[in-house]
This record gives structure tokens, sequence and C-alpha cells, in this order.
């Protein structure tokens, strides 16, 4: 009888906006093959999403969302720090404090979630890679555990074969580059780029701990889901609006606006929600947008709420640039834009889901990676799949450097290449999602192996 009982997930992400978006869409897709779902995060980042989360209600799934409260105080964070990307736009405090206080805090969630999970008896719970503990909670109640990575399958690939082959030893400064060993494609990359490497400079003891109690506890957990190539959402189940924030443009005001425009012809700028460029480069940005002559829409974020709104934009740059280029400041509604006919190219940071959200927009790249393991998925775009134009390697990006990649990617030959290849990855993305699809048989396969193991009772984690 337990065959005919719903199936319930439960999921834990990481408090982040890059985090917490693909969480909801996971927990969207189970619900609509009759799962029960649950969603634990913070106050605040529960309102981010509660639109979203009315939607899918109203339309009969099974979701919702249980709130935890978040001790920011507690661990001397200001009130409402709730959110991974305040560490890294805050101008305030050490970074590295930051991120330790933050984790503190994360910590401390454990105990309350614990309470949750006898509370509700989930029968499986997804929770975020960097979250090490989820692991221990789930074992408590028997339950299994899946490791959620909000990166690419590529970029778990790379860090692996550097963790085990460690290319990077035989490199002496952090620009000179090396090929990662068991790859195809020749991927080269530099020192400065490893994640890891750029946080040994500057982190605690805590941050390092963290990592290896990750990587630990996914061994000890019963498997991982990974937001791959493969397992795109289909366009039309995607909600395109709205994902994860308020969008600071009406939406009608921005199809109407790219509605105006030729096929192809837009470019769309934004560097994901934790983007921390100095006024200095977005005036060069500016500056470098003007000259390209492309018409394009600009996501600015605002750094700070009592940030003065203009002052860093070349003087009269909005007025020069009315009906050619429009800049939102704040969030933008990216998938609905990036969907869109007449946007023909996308310049990113590279995070897993706006690349994600670019390869199912069908538009080439130009790539300019920041952080993390942004610079990896740079790679599979400009050297393995081909659809991107990187913007280089320097920290300090120049307006020339920005015109020429923005325009190699919209126009010429090249350009229409990358864009034929853009095009039909997008549409073998909506293939894989549709029935009998890739991605849609491997959700299948996962929900009926989830099943089965609740009928066994086999609730122990494999190893
Ligand atoms: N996003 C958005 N509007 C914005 C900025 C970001 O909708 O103005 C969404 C974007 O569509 C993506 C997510 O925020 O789904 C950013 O995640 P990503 O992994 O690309 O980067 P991160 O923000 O984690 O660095």
């Amino acid at each position: 009888e337990r065959q005919i009982r719903q199936l319930h997930v439960f999921f834990l992400p990481l408090l982040a906006h890059g985090h917490l978006i693909p969480t909801v869409d996971m927990a969207k897709l189970f619900a609509d093959r009759g799962a029960k779902t649950t969603i634990t995060t913070t106050p605040l980042n529960a309102s981010s999403f509660s639109n979203t989360i009315q939607r899918c209600q109203d339309s009969g799934m099974d979701i919702s969302v249980k709130i935890l409260k978040f001790p920011a105080v507690e661990v001397g964070l200001p009130e409402g720090f709730e959110s991974a990307d305040m560490m890294f736009s805050s101008r305030e405090g050490n970074k590295w404090e930051l991120i330790d206080k933050f984790n503190q805090a994360t910590s401390m969630l454990q105990q309350p979630f614990e309470q949750l999970l006898q509370e509700c008896k989930p029968d499986c719970l997804v929770a975020d890679w960097f979250i090490p503990w989820a692991t221990d909670a789930a074992n408590k109640y028997g339950i299994p555990r899946l490791v959620f990575h909000g990166t690419s399958f590529f970029a778990l690939c790379v860090s692996e074969c550097i963790r085990l082959h460690e290319p990077h030893k035989k490199v002496q400064s952090g620009s000179d580059s090396f090929v990662v060993p068991n790859l195809p494609d020749n991927i080269e990359l530099t020192k400065n780029q490893l994640p890891e490497y750029s946080a040994q400079d500057a982190e605690t003891d805590n941050f390092t701990k963290m990592l290896k109690a990750a990587r630990e506890a996914e061994l000890k957990s019963y498997g991982i889901i990974v937001n791959s190539f493969y397992e795109l959402e289909a366009t039309e189940n995607i909600d395109k609006a709205e994902r994860g924030n308020k969008s600071a443009i009406d939406e009608h005001e921005c199809l109407k606006w790219l509605d105006s425009k030729q096929p192809d012809s837009v470019l769309y700028v934004c560097f994901g929600s934790m983007n921390t460029f100095s006024f200095a480069q977005l005036n060069e940005i500016a500056v470098g947008l003007e000259a390209s002559e492309l018409e394009f829409i600009w996501v600015v974020r605002k750094q700070n709420n009592d940030d003065k709104d203009d002052d860093w934009l070349p003087g009269g740059f909005e007025k020069r640039m009315e009906g050619n280029g429009l800049v939102i400041r704040g969030w933008a509604p990216q998938v609905l834009i990036l969907d869109h006919e007449t946007v023909g190219g996308f310049m990113t940071h590279c995070g897993w889901n706006s690349t994600l959200e670019g390869v199912c927009g069908g538009v080439p790249m130009v790539t300019w990676p920041e952080r993390a393991e942004q610079f990896y998925n740079e790679k599979l775009m400009t050297q393995v799949l081909k659809i991107g134009v990187s913007v280089g390697t320097q920290k300090w990006v120049k307006r020339e450097a920005i015109e020429k990649a923005v325009k190699e990617m919209m126009k010429g030959e090249r350009a229409q290449e990358m864009r034929n290849t853009a095009k039909a990855l997008a549409q073998a993305a909506k293939k894989a999602v549709q029935k009998e699809g890739s991605s849609f048989s491997d959700l299948d396969a996962l929900i009926e192996e989830l099943i089965s193991c609740c009928n066994q009772n086999m609730k122990t984690p494999k190893a």
C-alpha cells in the first residue's frame, strides 16, 4: 500500500538566489509528478519566491514552505542578513569573516531542521552540497539524502580532476596556465581561476573545514543531483517572470521594448545575483556598450540601497541610449528576456543557472567569470560547446575588450555559427524534458527508485 502513498520530498537549499531558484524548479518537477514537496528556508528567502509558490499551489501542485528563523544576530550578523548574496555585496566587514559567521548561523539551523524532519517525516531529503550536516540529519531519521549541486557536471569533473592530479602544483605563478588532465578539449586554466586556490589566501580554517565536511558528507549520502545540460526544464514550464525575486521592471513594458526590435539583435547583459563590479568597471562597461552600437538590455545590481543611482554612468548615457539601450536597476526577468526572439546574445558571469538559461534561450554568450567555478563553466561555453567568446582573463576589463567581444558574438560569420549551435542546443534541451526525453526519463527513474526505497524500507544510506 506504500506504492499509492504519496512520496514526500524535503528540500533544503543554500540561502542564496542562485541555489534557491533551481531548488524551487526542482520541487516543481517533483510536484508535477505527484510528489508532495516541502522547501525549508528562512523568512526573507521565503518571501522572495512566495508569488511563485502561490502560483504553483493555485495550479494544484503540492508544494509547501517551512520557515526556520535564521540566527543572524546570534552570530554577530546584522538583522535580516539571510542570504549569501549579501556577503559579496556588503561593503562592510571582512568577506571571510562574514562567510564564517554565515556558515556558523547555517549550522545552527541543524537542530530546528531535525525537529522539522521529525514532525513531517518526509521520505527523502534533497539538500545543498554546501550544507554538510544534512547527511547526518537525514541518517538520524532513516531517510536518504540527495546532494544538490548548484553547478554544472562539467565543473564538477574539472574540480575532481584538479583535486586528484593537482596539475596547478606544476606551475609557479597564479597567472601561468596548466592543462587539466583527463579531460577532452585540452582545457587550460590558471591558478588564479581555481576557487580553492583563491580561497586559500584569505580563507579561514573554518571554511576549509566546511568544504572538507561537504565532500565527506557527499560520499556518505544516497546520491547526487546535478542540474545538468540534460536536465533542463522545458521553457514552457519555466516560471519566466520573477524567478526568485521581484522584478525591477514591469514585465509587459520589458516585453514591449523587446517586441519592437529585430530578431537576434538585442544583447542582454547581466552578471547574476552577487556581482560586485566597482563603479569604475561599470562605467567601462557603459562606454564599451555604447561604442559597440548594439541595442542592449543591461542589468545593474544595486550594491546598496542608498547608492546614488547614476553617479558612475558616463554623462548623458541613458539619454543617448534612449530606445536603443535599456538599463534595469535591480532584478530583471532574466528568463523572459533570454527566451525572447529579439535577444541574440548574452554577456554573462557564467553562473550555472544563467549559463543554462542562455543555452535554453539559444543564444551565444560573452563569458566574463568572476569567481567560484564560473571559470570552468566558461571553458564549457568557449571550448567545448563553442558558443562563447571570452572577454579576457584579466581582472580589469577595458572598454575595447568589451566592445570587441560583444561585436564578435553578435555580428559576422563566427557569430552566426555560434548562434546556430546555440539554437540546436536549445532544441536539444527542449527535447530532453519532453516525454521520453533524457531528463524526463531520468526524473521518472529517480522517483521510482525513491518509492521502491521507501517500499523496501531500505532507508539506510548506500556507501
Ligand atoms: N537572475 C534574475 N534576474 C537578475 C539577476 C539574476 O532572474 O536580475 C536570476 C538568473 O536568471 C539566475 C539566477 O538569478 O537564475 C542567478 O544564478 P547564477 O547561477 O547564474 O549566478 P549567481 O547569482 O549564483 O552568481
